[in-house]
């Protein structure tokens, strides 16, 4: 499906064409599209449960052309397992799916020149549970500041397009490397949204929100 005309194939222009949740080609942000190596997607079943949204790709990603398979995503599989889940499992996408240059954070023209493409994800997922992973996804979907690290494992609507889902915080896997005192908070997290999910090990569902 092509949502703006007139472009090459490439995404060299504004042209934006997609197939299902994918992107094909997209050349809305200038920067990126000079940055990237090619637009990486989500992955991950597309009726999962539990979606989780980083920032946007680094260099392994983009040379991969898949979300979260550098040093963060190998700490992001861990707590998975740890969960009693396999990446396969669950849906893992970005906010931004075009490397910035120099690995610098996503501006807020390109998180919102990305934004559609993520909603149109969310919505053909319909996951049960969002997990935003790191301060500038949380930013993006709850539209505040977000002191990560204390808001950690906190349960939150948030609002993209025009559905609401619920979300966990939580810190971004990188923080565990160079912050040792962050790896139970993270590993926490991961579990807790499992449970809350209804996958992995609990498999506790709606029926264990209370506890949260
Ligand atoms: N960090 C992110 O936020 N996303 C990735 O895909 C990889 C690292």
């Amino acid at each position: 499906m092509t949502q703006d005309g007139g472009g090459d194939a490439d995404g060299g222009d504004a042209t934006v064409r997609t197939d299902g949740p994918d992107v094909a080609a997209c050349g809305r942000c200038p920067d990126l599209v000079a940055s990237r190596s090619r637009i990486v997607n989500g992955v991950g079943p597309d009726d999962a449960e539990l979606v989780f949204l980083g920032e946007a790709p680094g260099a392994n990603e983009d040379a991969e052309g898949e979300p979260f398979v550098g040093r963060s995503g190998s700490v992001l599989d861990e707590a998975l397992r740890d969960a009693g889940l396999a990446r396969a499992d669950v849906r893992i996408t970005n906010c931004v799916r075009c490397r910035p240059p120099e690995n610098r954070d996503p501006r807020s023209g390109e998180l919102a020149n990305c934004r559609g493409h993520l909603e149109r994800e969310l919505d053909a997922v319909d996951p049960e549970l969002l997990v935003t992973l790191g301060k500038v996804p949380s930013e993006h979907l709850l539209d505040r500041s977000v002191a990560v690290t204390n808001e950690a494992g906190d349960v939150v609507d948030a609002r993209v397009g025009d559905r609401s889902y619920r979300t966990v915080i939580s810190v971004h896997p990188a923080a565990t490397l160079y912050d040792g005192s962050q790896r139970e908070t993270f590993f926490e997290t991961i579990a807790r949204a499992a449970d809350i999910a209804g996958v992995g090990e609990g498999g506790g569902g709606q029926s264990s929100l209370g506890e949260f």
